[in-house]
């Protein structure tokens, strides 16, 4: 049998074909070599490449090819990303991209998707998709919404009709629209609710919802569902979620109810508790956390060990003219910018950098679609950047330096900014409104001085919460203690003035 297996596997890779007599994924350039082959009857192949304490750098086959973690996941609304096409996204070498089912099932609607072939070829897309379950985006567009044991009760917003989103339903669509990952059905609870009788019971009635799933899911060798912990902020009904989810032996798991506004201190806990070895989410299996989409906060996740991410974040920032480069963000509204005839960033290999100026982008931003577009690119181009480079260190043993050096240039009040380091500006939180304000301080702002955006320096305020201007907040020194990171040294830390900080919206509408 062994020999038999042995000869046969041999003219399957002469052949260039895996088990299943499809394609085998091709052999990606950043390292880690050829994809774990995805065995019958399954829709996913997970091998961990490289490990630095709780980091991983790992690659998934799914049915339209590898995708190399840590990974960013754009969010397209309509099964596409505004501005972008599907040729542009696979240029920009995204391996994944998210439909969101709510919004497809609107419009085209099942049917159309049935009748193209599912929404890879009704976009002209051959890599792979995930979608979400829906239900999110119903309980937070539409107000009117109910959730019962049956499912999600909603008016429909083209008749006013009374509908009903079941696990059943929800599964039937992502069926149709045959994503490669499909999220399960859960009982959204908001992160900030303090009623934990509500929680636990939601905690709960996801297990059921996620059976019945199961259940439903009529294409399980084609297509993979996922499951997603909840609990709340409580440690207790986390580790219950967990237990379940994980009993349950899904191919991947997600880590869901987060990025609600909570506090960042109790965010990056909850992330913790999921990846934590032995307890936490398995080893061998993908981790996405849902929502979660500022660098800052990217890093520090895939320190704690997770795989996959997704937000709106930066295609969402694009449209109001928001640039994101290496020290932060770039606003390219700000008059400086008028008479500068640089990129975006010297430094960035994107269609954007190596064609066009920051004055040019000044003069049209907000006001041309073109300059959507042009942003756009850069940003989805500078978060692929950030995640290869995040796997490259990982891959070398090199991850601890890629922290630090991420960090020295988001945040550069380091202690040895005295050497070089006072030319980028700190992260400056966005006017556009997507991001929950960090309350003032009254910080001494230790502030560098050359900063390219010329603003106030208390202004400092990140995408994360600033401890003080150009300094991290306490969270993210602690965060990365546990991952086995030692930031300690780099800066001067102020207990004092943290705990304020709030976590980021989920963006996912
Ligand atoms: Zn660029």
């Amino acid at each position: 049998m062994t020999s038999i297996r042995r000869v046969l596997e041999g003219a399957w890779a002469k052949m260039d074909l895996d088990q299943r007599g499809q394609k085998r994924p091709r052999e990606d350039e950043q390292g880690g070599g050829s994809a774990p082959p995805i065995p019958p009857g399954r829709a996913l192949a997970f091998a961990v490449q490289g490990r630095l304490h709780r980091a991983r750098a790992a690659r998934l086959s799914l049915p339209h090819g590898p995708v190399d973690t840590p990974v960013f996941m754009p969010v397209g609304t309509q099964g596409t990303i505004k501005g972008i096409t599907s040729e542009q996204m696979e240029a920009l070498d995204f391996q994944i991209m998210l439909g969101n089912t709510y919004h497809l099932g609107n419009r085209p609607g099942c049917e159309v998707l049935k009748r193209a072939g599912g929404l890879h070829s009704f976009m002209r897309w051959p890599r792979n998709l995930l979608t979400d379950s829906g239900g999110f985006q119903m309980v937070s567009l539409l107000k009117l919404a109910q959730i019962t044991e049956e499912g999600v009760q909603f008016q429909s917003p083209v008749d006013s009709s009374l509908m009903l989103l079941t696990p059943e339903k929800s599964i039937e669509y992502q069926n149709a629209i045959g994503a490669d990952i499909m999220m399960a059905l859960d009982d959204v609870v908001s992160a900030t609710l303090p009623d934990r009788h509500r929680v636990e019971e939601a905690t709960h009635r996801t297990f059921r919802w996620l059976d019945r799933c199961i259940k439903a899911h009529a294409r399980p060798s084609e297509q993979n569902l996922f499951g997603i912990v909840q609990g709340g902020l409580h440690e207790d009904l986390r580790a219950v979620s967990l237990k379940g989810m994980i009993e349950r032996d899904l191919p991947g798991y997600a880590i869901g109810g987060l990025s609600g506004g909570e506090e960042k201190d109790v965010f990056w806990r909850i992330v913790e508790q999921c990846t934590r070895p032995e307890s936490g989410l398995p080893a061998t299996k993908p981790r996405y956390l849902m929502g979660v989409g500022y660098p800052v906060d990217i890093v520090v996740c895939v320190a704690l060990g997770v795989d996959m991410f997704d937000c709106v974040y930066p295609c969402r920032t694009a449209r109001f003219g928001t640039a994101m480069v290496t020290h932060g963000l770039m606003r390219l509204k700000q008059r400086e910018y008028a008479g500068d005839f640089r990129p975006i960033d010297e430094g960035c290999e994107c269609y954007t950098c190596k064609n066009y100026t920051r004055a040019f982008l000044h003069s049209i931003v907000t006001k041309e679609a073109t300059a959507c577009h042009l942003v756009t690119l850069h940003n989805l181009h500078y978060m692929k950047a950030l995640m290869t480079s995040m796997r490259k260190a990982i891959l070398n043993d090199t991850f601890p330096d890629f922290v630090r050096t991420f960090l020295k240039h988001h945040f550069p009040a380091t202690k040895d900014r005295s050497r070089g380091n006072s030319a980028a500006a700190p992260l400056k939180a966005d006017p556009d409104g997507q991001q929950p304000p960090a309350k003032k301080r009254k910080v001494a702002a230790d502030a560098d001085t050359g900063r390219e955006s010329g603003e106030k320096a208390d202004e400092g305020k990140g995408n994360s919460g600033v401890q003080g201007a150009g300094v991290p907040p306490l969270w993210v020194k602690e965060a990365l203690s546990v991952a086995g990171i030692d930031i300690g040294d780099m800066y001067e830390w102020r207990a004092d003035i943290e705990g304020e900080s709030k976590g980021q919206g989920r963006e996912n509408g």
